[in-house]
């Protein structure tokens, strides 16, 4: 039995995780669980899955989880390090950290320090402090399994192709978001419950935004950067409409490997998890090429789609930069979620406030959070108003 720990259990992520485990429960047991705010579903998946310990972030909510599951025997924790607590305890052997946003870094550290093995959705902790990161897990001799569905691809494009400098680049693909190939006019009018729709993925709110902006594929430029220890002129970035081709690696005796498949979190999270074996699926359904004969490529537009440009700036820049464009990105989205801002002033504020960042380049984990929080308390001083 491998034993998981699950970090940011009721999301989108999280959720398709238990999913993946219920379906081999003869091969999985969940020893932890955390959660934010939803302690409804958080008290369904204690009851279901019997964790030892389960953490809400939000302490206000302890006391009311703690009452309606007291006849489990689940040991409840709250707060952030309550989360901590879960990311590294002892029973477990892998961690998923499907935390979304900056709030992920912390446990996911603990859990790295903890010797646990990592299937990553949270791309944001490789985005704030990737050295940091893939110093700590080399120094601990951990696996860092990718969970976003462009890694993991990679991850087993990789496999099969053998990684070194026989790579000639690594090919990410995106599927532009609902937005792709409108001008900056129409943007300006977009409305959040527009920017939710997307195309190809049922995801979280953030994620949605970030796919929207193409942010998600700028922040994910540079987790391929950390993951695969690639310089970044070798990501190259396209868009494919369709999302079957999850991305590519091209090698320099001119063969591409591409990994495809319909479009379905359970894949990567499943690849994570059950590395290096794969899942045996009974109802699996093979894959209709037929249906999905007509597989287009496009490239981004980035002057239109500035977020993109700008995440590319600062893995260039390097040093904090990242953390800070990162911690910019996620009070621009929450702003634009609460209609205070318009789309397009996701990408102005960002750009704008990035202009006041003091980059630091041999960075600790105390800069990181410093430029984190500089980032959204000059995100709020340039829209100028109250969240
Ligand atoms: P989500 O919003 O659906 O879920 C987020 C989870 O994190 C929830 O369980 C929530 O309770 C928890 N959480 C939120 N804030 C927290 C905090 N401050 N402290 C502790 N827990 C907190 O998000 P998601 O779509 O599942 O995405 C999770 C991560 O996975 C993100 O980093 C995202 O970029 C990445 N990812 C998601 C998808 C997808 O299909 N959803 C695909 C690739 C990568
Ligand atoms: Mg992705």
């Amino acid at each position: 039995m491998k034993k998981l720990c699950i970090l940011g259990a009721t999301g989108s992520i999280g959720t398709q995780s238990l999913d993946v485990v219920s379906r081999q429960s003869d091969k999985f047991a969940v020893c932890g669980l955390t959660a934010n705010s939803n302690i409804n579903l958080l008290e369904q998946q204690i009851r279901e899955f019997k964790p030892l310990k389960a953490a809400i972030a939000d302490k206000a909510l302890f006391k009311t989880l703690k009452n309606n599951v007291a006849d489990c025997f689940t040991e409840i924790l709250c707060g952030e390090d309550g989360v901590v607590e879960v990311a590294s305890m002892n029973e477990s052997d892998i961690v998923v950290s499907a935390i979304v946003g900056a709030a992920g870094l912390k446990p996911t550290l603990a859990a790295i320090e903890a010797k646990k093995d990592i299937a990553l959705a949270n791309k944001e902790t490789m985005v704030t402090a990737g050295k940091l990161v893939c110093e700590k897990a080399k120094e601990k001799g951990i696996k860092i399994l990718p969970v976003d569905s462009e890694h993991s691809a990679i991850f087993q494009c990789l496999m099969s192709g053998g990684k070194g400098e026989n790579i000639s680049r690594i090919i990410l693909t995106c599927s532009g978001g609902p937005f792709f190939g409108k001008d900056r006019k129409f943007l300006e009018k977009v409305k959040p419950s527009d920017a939710l729709k997307h195309p190809n993925w049922s995801m979280g709110q953030k994620i949605t935004i970030d796919s929207a902006t193409l942010m998600n594929k700028g922040l994910e430029f540079i987790e391929a950067k950390w993951l695969f220890d690639v310089p970044t002129d070798k990501i190259d970035i396209l868009v494919h409409r369709q999302s079957v081709i999850h991305s590519m690696v091209e090698y320099t005796d001119g063969a591409v490997i591409a990994q495809l498949g319909e479009p379905d979190m359970r894949v990567p999270i499943s690849v994570a998890i059950n590395y290096p074996e794969r899942e045996i699926i009974k109802e699996y359904k093979p894959f209709d090429f037929i249906k999905n004969s007509n597989l287009t490529f496009e490239l981004p537009d980035e002057d239109t789609f500035k977020c993109l440009k700008l995440a590319k700036e600062a893995i260039a820049v390097g040093g904090t930069q990242p953390a800070y464009l990162n911690g910019a990105n996620e009070m621009a989205v929450e702003l634009f979620l609460k209609n205070k801002i318009s789309f397009t002033d996701i990408g102005d504020i960002i750009e704008e406030s990035i202009k006041k960042n003091i980059v630091i380049d041999d960075y600790n984990l105390e800069d990181v959070f410093n430029a984190d929080k500089m980032a959204r308390e000059n995100v709020l001083s340039i829209y100028g108003g109250k969240l």
